[in-house]
């Protein structure tokens, strides 16, 4: 896909205000600091878009961008930071949630795991939860440029297999770099094939 154009929307602490559901929404989340704003940023060569490296307990967003005119690309706040207050995980949790649930338009959610890691246990309690509730899925493993590619493999392989234990059938994953962009158009191209079916 070739992104002609990106563009901020809007930013919003409440489901009950997000725009009109008139395009197709693709959601990224992840970890605090797993390269989720990076990323946004490397697939849609815009350096600025999102804002990387928030500091927690700042205000949780659901941010919105308008991709060529045709879908939005929602940009989630980050779960899992130790710093963060009780207060805040309770309402990241409300928030994100109902988020997910609710939102009529959302075609896909790309979970970012961190691909330098063992399988995480929240990582891996969310995707089990949007399974649960049946909400569409794909893994982004991020940051491969940081160790060897054998490495990235058996990480993920490790996730997959961790998988197992919930789902039959494993949710396509990409391996991604914002360093490098690898994978960034692999990730393009299968929101495009959504969009068109
Ligand atoms: P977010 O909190 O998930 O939005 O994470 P950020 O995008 O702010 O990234 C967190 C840190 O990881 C920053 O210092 C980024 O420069 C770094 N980072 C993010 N993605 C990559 C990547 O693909 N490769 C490398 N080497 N560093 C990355």
């Amino acid at each position: 896909m070739l992104i002609k154009t990106a563009e901020f929307v809007c930013s919003n602490t409440r489901v009950d205000l997000l725009p009109a559901p008139t395009l197709p929404e693709y959601a990224f989340i992840g970890r605090s600091n797993v390269g989720k704003s990076s990323l946004i940023n490397a697939m849609t060569r815009k350096k600025g878009l999102a804002k990387t490296s928030q500091k927690p307990g700042k205000t949780q967003l659901i941010n919105h961008f308008v991709i060529n005119s045709n879908w939005y690309l929602v940009d989630l706040p980050g779960y899992g930071f130790a710093q963060t207050s009780k207060k805040n995980r309770a309402d990241w949790e409300r928030f994100i949630r109902k988020y997910l649930r609710q939102r009529e338009n959302l075609q896909c959610v790309f979970v970012l795991i961190d691909s330098r890691h063992e399988p995480q246990k929240i990582d891996l309690d969310f995707c089990c939860w949007l399974g649960e509730e049946g909400i569409p899925f794909m893994l982004v493993f991020t940051k491969a440029d940081k160790q060897s590619g054998v490495k990235s493999d058996q990480n993920i392989a490790h996730f997959r297999r961790a998988l197992l234990k919930w789902f039959e059938e494993i949710p396509p994953h990409f391996l991604t770099s914002a360093e490098t962009k690898i994978g960034t158009e692999d990730i393009l191209k299968t929101i495009d094939e959504i969009n068109i079916n």
